[in-house]
């Protein structure tokens, strides 16, 4: 037995693949609903309320800065530093949260931690000194550098929190833009900045009785601690002791925190409709001797570009090999070594070659996680309900040492919906499969709003030159340059995954990227004297035109002629990856496209567009 509870030594049969893509398609068939993202509705009254913080009461602000940016996550915070490093020394970062961290303010559920090593994940370590305590850093740990980052950069000066942007209008004779909240704010700004981030309208089932239920209840990103006892660090959450809990969902976040329920609740019912994918995390505290040997001057880059290159979709290498080395890396890692396998016994290289190892790789890695179901959960029957039937980038792939091992505990309960998920709540309970199961509490682990509008999700739509809302602009599909600039809207600039790198394993390294892009066009625009910035309508229909013309080496496949187990794939179980798997619409597609070449390659390619200083497709004036 290994040290996370692991049994060795099983001999795995031959892989059948046939009887495997027919299993996915039964298991994908058996969760598709005709309601798509219907099914949920957004968080409400109370469930919405800030649990961490009271709001401070402050007057309205009627003045002008020069760069507003609405989010103070990761987004903000990287934007932020680069403004302010550019010369720019009125930055305000507006956010709904009570502080800095963005998903990081508002997740601080017990367990919870980054899943993207810690080097790589936490942006601008190397500025601000930090070494990170662990490869994977709790939850406290990331806020604190949130706050650290703030500090250093003097982002608190100017911030305005418990704030919610409502309106950002262009006003084309002043050259500026004027922004409203919720707070009564009314000011204008000369440059504004979107990163609202993909997940932070959290949502839950729109299931009968939701409202009626007697209990206490509460969503994962609102951690109601007065009620369960226990804090973000861990510590016991001595109020469950006498407690029956039900957590419903078994995403990325519940299989974070739901050894910590195991651990403190007296009975712990875990509700699920799909089992995620549990990988190995082997998480292990920093050494501060490593630590030292490896922060040499530019290394944080360094380990950046190594990380993209040796996950999915990078494709390149940096001639250092694998840093990182986590199971992020063992996907690429995987399906490379099943590619040469295959051109090296004669076969040529072509995109059906490509997509015959990743099936390979990708079969025979998923038959190793269900394998360490197997291996880790005594019972046979929880066993085989928690086995993942699709491929493992279909949902978020998950890592994990005490998820599994949680339901051998005692007071543990699978019950597992098969697909259907859960039906209803009562005044004493939940529903699923018919059985009302009375609990005192229920933690609602199901996630946020992903793929509706930009728009819809930040709550305000922003109004360009000519009285233009985004979401007309974008009726047809997002159009950009470089997933930043948009025609019509001057002066705005949007920080977010897609029409640039699309790098999914390590979003912040996005935003780094895409901050230290708006750092260096506004100071290059104020240093000059320029009062607007806009791309071109020909510069962004050329950018469009240049992404639809080739994919990156695996993004967009599963949409392409055949289907593949890859985000976004019609063929993957429904989640938010794939808009619960409806078709996609022909606006959508632009949603995914991404730079040919993959990730690495566009880094590369807009660190000469900045570094050229010419800001080509960009009229300034
Ligand atoms: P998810 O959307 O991944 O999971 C929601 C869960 O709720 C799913 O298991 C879903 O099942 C389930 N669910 C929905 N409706 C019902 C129902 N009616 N009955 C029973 N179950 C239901 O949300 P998470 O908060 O777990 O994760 C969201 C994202 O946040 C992750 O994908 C990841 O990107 C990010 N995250 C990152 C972390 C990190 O970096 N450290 C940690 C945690 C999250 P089904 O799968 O069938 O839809």
């Amino acid at each position: 037995m290994t040290a996370t509870g692991e049994h060795t030594g099983h001999q795995r049969p031959p892989i059948d693949k046939e009887t495997l893509r027919r299993r996915y398609r039964e298991e994908r068939d058996k969760r598709l609903r005709p309601e798509g993202i219907a099914q949920y509705r957004r968080l409400t009254g109370d469930l919405l309320h800030d649990p961490y913080q009271p709001v401070q009461p402050r007057a309205p602000r009627t003045d002008h800065v020069t760069f507003t940016f609405v989010g103070g996550g990761f987004a903000g915070l990287v934007t932020g530093a680069r403004v302010e490093q550019a010369g720019v020394d009125d930055v305000r970062i507006v956010d709904k949260a009570g502080d800095f961290g963005g998903t990081w303010y508002w997740n601080r559920y017990p367990g919870a931690q980054c899943d993207t090593a810690s080097f790589v994940y936490l942006p601008l370590l190397e500025e601000t000194g930090h070494m990170p305590t662990e490869k994977y850093a709790h939850a406290p740990e990331i806020l604190e550098h949130c706050q650290r980052i703030g500090k250093q950069f003097g982002l608190y000066d100017d911030a305005l929190f418990h704030t919610e942007v409502t309106g950002l209008v262009w006003d084309d004779d002043a050259r500026v833009w004027v922004v409203s909240t919720d707070r009564g704010d009314r000011f204008t700004s000369q440059f504004v900045g979107l990163g609202t981030g993909p997940l932070h309208v959290a949502k839950v089932p729109d299931i009968p009785g939701i409202d009626r239920f007697g209990g206490h209840s509460f969503h994962t990103s609102r951690w109601d601690y007065a009620y369960t006892g226990g804090s973000p660090d861990g510590g016991p959450m001595s109020h469950l002791a006498d407690k029956r809990v039900a957590i419903i969902g078994t995403g990325a976040t519940a299989v974070q925190c739901i050894a910590h329920l195991a651990r403190d609740a007296g009975e712990l019912y875990v509700f699920q409709r799909t089992p995620s994918s549990v990988d190995v995390r082997g998480n292990e505290p920093t050494d501060p001797e490593w630590f030292a040997s490896i922060a040499q001057p530019g290394w944080q880059q360094r380990w950046l570009e190594n990380f993209t290159a040796n996950t999915m979709g990078g494709f390149g290498a940096t001639g250092d090999g694998d840093l990182v080395r986590d199971g992020w890396t063992d996907i690429a890692r995987r399906v490379k070594a099943k590619l040469l396998e295959r051109t090296s016994s004669g076969g040529e290289f072509t995109v059906d070659t490509l997509l015959d190892a990743f099936e390979d790789a990708d079969f025979e890695k998923m038959e190793e996680i269900r394998a360490r179901v197997d291996a880790v959960v005594d019972d046979r029957s929880t066993a085989d309900a928690l086995k993942a039937w699709y491929g493992q980038l279909c949902k978020r792939p998950c890592f994990h040492d005490e998820y599994l091992q949680a339901f051998n505990e005692p007071g543990v309960t699978l019950v597992d919906t098969d697909g259907k998920g859960v039906e209803r709540i009562t005044d004493r309970g939940v529903v699923a499969g018919g059985r009302e199961h009375e609990v005192d509490c229920i933690v609602w682990a199901t996630g946020f709003e992903v793929s509706t509008e930009l728009t819809s999700r930040a709550g305000f739509d922003p109004v360009g030159r000519g009285g233009v809302r985004l979401s007309e602009r974008w009726a047809g599909g997002m159009r950009t340059l470089h997933g930043i600039h948009v025609h019509g809207f001057p002066n705005a600039f949007i920080v977010q995954l897609t029409q640039g790198s699309n790098h999914i394993a390590n979003v912040p390294h996005n935003m780094s990227e895409t901050g230290t892009t708006i750092g260096a066009v506004v100071g290059h625009a104020v240093a000059n004297g320029y009062a607007t910035v806009e791309v071109t309508a020909e510069a962004e229909e050329a950018w469009i035109q240049r992404l639809l013309g080739g994919g990156s080496p695996l993004g967009g496949l599963g949409r392409g002629g055949r289907s593949l187990y890859v985000p976004g794939s019609p063929e993957c179980t429904p989640g938010y990856y794939n808009n619960e798997g409806q078709p996609p619409t022909a606006a959508s597609r632009y949603n995914f496209l991404g730079f040919p070449g993959g990730p690495l390659a566009f880094f590369q390619y807009i660190d000469r567009w900045r570094r050229s200083g010419e800001f080509e497709g960009l009229e300034l004036r």
